[in-house]
């Protein structure tokens, strides 16, 4: 700074006419200081004495920028301070004082040499650098034994030499000291009070706030104040300016701020130091980000469950039209729709027709139904299951086989009931084939009340042979049915040996337009419509009613977690903030900016809210896995969930946000905190 050079018969401190008046908490106006002006050469060893109420940590706070006079001036190096602004006073305490208190003044959590390395910290000093000078000054006030012993490990002598060797660590012109002697024993007071000498002789200014006589005895100068006026100076014995041995202008660090990355690491270390206190908050973000992720779960679970049941994504095809129109769908043609048309996931083909079966002198005719699904299916997307033997497999398709799987009513038909039908031999159209399966009685109808021998007639009439064997004996040579006209609606009647396409699209795909496309589709493949597209336009309306209201679900209840987590952790930090006042005084007295503390408020916030939000996803995912495993025991309610990749980004993001919010009110308040209050807590 330029400061440095200025006249040299300007004074290093200068108060001219200085008051500083508090009102307390009842409104009452209380005079603290009034109408000093003094001042203090480079060099001078000061003591200011005076009784207790008098006004001396009001002037020392003043000396040191920590607070401000209320009425006169305060230059410091022939600048008035009252031009400067938070920051700016923020700077001058960090590179020009150094502060040591009565007694409590470092860093619970931090060792001694990290205590001292803090000011230097936030002037932006390289960590090496940092590092080999707090241990040098550490050493040369003896603690050279002591670098990594927290304060809680040393007496309170050494405490104070720590603080002493943090109030130099930036080469400070000007040591203020509040009281230090006031909790240490008569020997650790006079090693302290060497010290002070010692600097003082080494060209520092260092102010002593005491009302022990030995104190005063030893300082070069002694400055009396009653009730916050000055009763008495001894005068200054000033080596003068021409000393000036200045020990400041030294290198100092780069003149830069701290940074982020030294606040996050300040924060880190805070937070390793005192884990629950960050654990507490991570815990009610995971608490929160836990809550979301288990109703997501389960609102996707049941979501997608009611979407099932709903299904609207079947798309049916088949060859629809007069007789010449007619198209004749092909196996090639669902390859196309397939690989085409993206929102398709499977496809299924079927045919069938009346057959004649026959066993010995026994006939019957059946309706004998080929598809590439291996499994009948009975209602919607239910498997129908086997009473005996097992079922048709795709190999037996491939191979073309000749095996067949009866419905119960033509096994009944077709042998005594102490036979076993597995094995035996049975004639559809005059082709041999092997009974591989018998169905069980066809599972009811969903929403269709009919009496059990009605369901048998109905369902229990039928014979599944392997796809490309049925596609085989179907289609050639059999007579395909006209379309019948009925009372004015055409009736499409399953044509035999033809192809019916059943299409299922993925769930949330319009079904108009993925009808649409599979329509163009055939008609580019076969030159005309001759085939008709049925949707139920009921359920798909109902679907899509359905599957938009799912993500605002989805959405309102991930806000309402979020909103409890925010409120919670808001409340658990804003305590920290009012538990930390002391410390945040310190780190301001040190020569924090504002921005510094609230960049560490933050970086903790952050760190917990990552940490939180990650358990958060853990703790979710168990708990919804463990809500469904609980219920899925026979006779109760089987509770779906589902999870589904998205839920971390918004998991994550959720947990991080509300750390943020969360953490920017308290992080305000901490950074807004006055020194002088936060330090006399
Ligand atoms: P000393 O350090 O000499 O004991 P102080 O400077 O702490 O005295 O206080 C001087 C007077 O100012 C006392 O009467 C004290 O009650 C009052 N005072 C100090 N700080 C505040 C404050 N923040 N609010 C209200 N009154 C205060
Ligand atoms: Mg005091």
């Amino acid at each position: 700074m330029e400061d440095e050079e200025v006249d040299a018969r300007v004074p290093l401190i200068e108060l001219r006419g200085v008051a500083r008046e508090f009102e307390d908490d009842a409104g009452v106006r209380v005079q603290a200081l009034a109408d000093v002006s003094l001042a203090i050469e480079p060099g001078e060893l000061v003591c200011i004495t005076g009784p207790s109420g008098s006004g001396k940590s009001t002037l020392l706070n003043i000396l040191g920028c920590l607070d401000r006079p209320s009425d006169g001036s305060y230059c410091f190096a022939g600048r008035d301070t009252a031009g400067i602004g938070a920051d700016g006073l923020a700077r001058l305490r960090r590179d020009e004082f150094g502060f040591v208190f009565q007694s409590s003044n470092l860093l619970e959590s931090a060792t001694a040499r990290a205590n001292v390395e803090l000011p230097a910290r936030y002037a932006g000093a390289r960590p090496h650098e940092r590092r080999t000078r707090a241990r040098k000054l550490l050493e040369s006030l003896g603690l050279g034994e002591r670098l990594d012993h927290r304060p809680a490990e040393l007496s309170g002598g050494e405490q104070q030499r720590v603080s002493m060797a943090r109030a130099l660590m930036n080469r400070g012109r000007v040591i203020l000291a509040d009281e230090p002697t006031g909790a240490l024993d008569v020997e650790q007071g006079d090693e302290l009070l060497s010290r002070f000498q010692e600097l003082a002789s080494e060209g520092h200014t260092v102010v002593v706030v005491s009302h022990d006589a030995t104190v005063a005895a030893r300082a070069d100068r002694r400055i009396e104040l009653r009730d916050g006026r000055l009763a008495g100076d001894s005068g200054s014995l000033a080596r003068g300016p021409s000393t000036s041995a200045s020990p400041s202008g030294t290198a100092r660090g780069s003149a830069g701020s701290a940074g982020v990355l030294a606040a996050v690491r300040d924060a880190c270390a805070c937070l390793l130091a005192k884990p629950l206190r960050g654990l507490a908050v991570a815990f009610s973000i995971a608490l929160g980000v836990g809550a979301v992720v288990t109703l997501l779960a389960l609102a996707e679970g049941i979501g997608r469950r009611t979407l099932d049941m709903i299904d609207p994504g079947k798309i049916t095809i088949n060859s629809y039209g007069a007789k010449d129109a007619r198209v004749r769908l092909t196996p090639e043609d669902a390859a196309a729709i397939r690989s085409e048309i993206a929102s398709v996931q499977r496809v299924l083909l079927r045919t069938s027709g009346s057959l004649a079966v026959q066993r010995g002198d026994v006939t019957d005719s059946t309706d004998v139904r080929a598809q590439t699904q291996s499994r009948p299916l009975a209602f919607g997307t239910e498997e129908w299951p086997l009473a005996r033997g097992t079922s048709l497999t795709d190999r037996d398709s491939e191979r073309r086989a000749q095996v067949v799987v009866l419905g119960p009513t033509v096994a009944e038909a077709l042998f005594d009931e102490d036979v076993d039908p597995i094995g035996e031999q049975v004639l559809l159209a005059g082709v041999p084939f092997l009974v591989k399966g018998v169905l069980e009685e066809s599972p009811r109808p969903p929403n269709v009340d009919l009496p059990e021998d009605w369901l048998l007639a109905m369902f229990g009439d039928v014979a599944y042979v392997p796809f490309y064997t049925g596609l085989d004996i179907l289609a050639p040579g059999m007579p395909e049915l006209e379309t019948v006209e009925s009372g004015g609606s055409t009736l499409t009647a399953v044509v035999f040996g033809n192809l019916t396409i059943e299409v299922r699209v993925a769930a949330g795909t319009v079904v108009d337009e993925a009808a649409a496309a599979i329509r163009d589709l055939l008609i580019r493949r076969h030159g005309r419509e001759g085939f008709g597209i049925h949707i139920d336009n009921e359920r798909v309306a109902t679907y899509e009613k359905l599957w938009r209201l799912h993500p605002a679900l989805q959405a309102g209840i991930a806000a309402v977690s979020m909103f409890a987590a925010i409120v919670g952790v808001m409340a658990t930090t804003l305590v920290s903030v009012g538990a930390r006042r002391r410390e945040i005084g310190i780190r301001m007295a040190i020569g924090a900016r504002r921005r510094d503390i609230a960049w560490q408020f933050l970086g903790e916030a952050a760190i917990v809210a990552v940490v939180g939000a990650i358990g958060g996803l853990l703790l979710g995912y168990f708990i919804a896995i463990g809500v469904a495993a609980l219920a899925t025991p026979e006779g109760m309610i089987e509770v779906p969930v589902a999870f589904a990749a998205w839920f971390v980004p918004v998991a994550l993001g959720c947990g991080v946000a509300t750390g943020l919010v969360a953490g920017i009110v308290p992080a305000r308040r901490a950074a807004r905190l006055d020194p002088v209050a936060a330090l006399a807590d």
